[in-house]
């Protein structure tokens, strides 16, 4: 079975760079939000998702 994924951004919501990418399933409801480290704030932010 094929599991339709896409791609999408990780987003600082401090600085709002694009630091990571990442995928989840299509049909996913959820939001993500992850804590990554930011090299541009030079510590660990919480990350949003945003469309690539
Ligand atoms: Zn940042």
């Amino acid at each position: 079975m094929k599991i339709k994924e896409r791609y999408i951004w990780l987003v600082c919501t401090k600085c709002s760079s694009r630091n990571y990418t990442t995928h989840k399933r299509q049909k996913a409801a959820y939001k993500l939000e992850k804590k990554k480290f930011c090299r541009f704030c030079r510590e660990h932010t919480s990350h949003k998702e945003r469309k690539l």
